[in-house]
């Protein structure tokens, strides 16, 4: 997946934005689908959006990427009942997540995310294994709203932190307790493997208390929106649950006999689930280097 620059993308979207007009040749058609009553699903903008219609604004949960926030935008005002934005959540850091925080910042919404999210888009971010970089976002971008553990809002919609670290250590989730809809980030996956971000916190171990997490605030009937692919049902993370649990014990078990993450790959720990999922290689190295890196922070 091809991470552009934030700050590229944050002047295009701003740029369009304060001329008053949209940049249509580059944005994407923003998919709308209704969930439950006022609870929209907005596809299309770099990753799942959840969208909120009430009499106190809309709130919604991720904000696509940035060059695609005056489309994201377009989209919302469109819903039935739309009203101005009021709140945006950040579910991490990426910038799938964070690509409407600076249009949305400068107009005075509220940004919520975990502390550990604001830290991380607060500066300058490398992955070392393939040199992507990631600028940080200005002031205005910025979450101005951080938590810890948990909170609420006053229309009765309730966030919490997933502590796991199951893709960074910034991951929290939104409930929607009227519509029974969780909106969860990348701490599930709708489609393909995950990104395995142990730069900053990620890690295997994580993926699996994540799940067990979302679970825990879930119930059998509530609809999990993941930030990449369709919406997932209580048993769809309960058979995720169990491939990433059975992963994650080979990997440790081949970590606790001294093998190396390339080793890890050549041993095909998902074979059996590479018909359906697609090749695991980059997912496994990466997992392999997450255990390194959680269990010798000091290496
Ligand atoms: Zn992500």
């Amino acid at each position: 997946m091809l991470f552009p620059t934030r700050r590229t993308f944050l002047t295009a979207a701003t740029a369009s934005l304060a001329a008053g007009r949209y940049v249509s040749a580059q944005n994407p058609p923003i998919s709308t689908t209704k969930l439950d009553e006022n609870l929209y699903l907005l596809g299309g903008s770099g990753c799942n959006v959840v969208a909120h219609t009430g009499s106190d604004g809309v709130v919604l949960v991720d904000g696509g990427l940035a060059q695609n926030a005056a489309a994201l935008a377009q989209a919302v005002a469109a819903l039935p009942n739309s009203s101005p934005v009021r709140t945006l959540f950040n579910t991490h850091w990426h910038p799938e997540q964070t690509g409407s925080n600076q249009a949305l910042g400068m107009v005075g919404v509220t940004i919520i995310a975990h502390e550990n999210t604001r830290l991380w888009l607060q500066q300058t971010i490398t992955w070392p294994w393939n040199g992507q970089k990631f600028q940080k976002l200005p002031k205005i971008a910025q979450p101005n709203k951080t938590f810890y553990d948990k909170g609420a809002l006053d229309s009765g919609i309730r966030y919490g932190y997933i502590s796991d670290a199951a893709h960074t250590d910034g991951d929290l989730y939104v409930y929607f307790p009227q519509q029974n809809v969780l909106a969860v980030g990348d701490a599930a996956y709708g489609k393909g493997w995950p990104v395995v971000d142990w730069w900053t916190g990620g890690w295997i171990g994580g993926i699996v208390g994540g799940l067990q997490r979302v679970q825990s605030v879930a119930n059998k009937d509530t609809k999990i929106v993941p930030a990449q692919g369709p919406v997932l049902s209580f048993s769809d993370i309960a058979a995720q649950l169990e491939m990433y649990g059975t992963i994650y014990d080979r990997l440790n078990q081949m970590l606790n006999k001294g093998h190396s993450p390339t080793e890890g790959v050549a041993a095909k720990p998902a074979k059996e689930f590479e018909a359906k999922m697609g090749n695991p290689d980059e997912f496994i190295r990466r997992s392999f280097e997450s255990l390194w890196a959680y269990l010798s922070p000091d290496a």
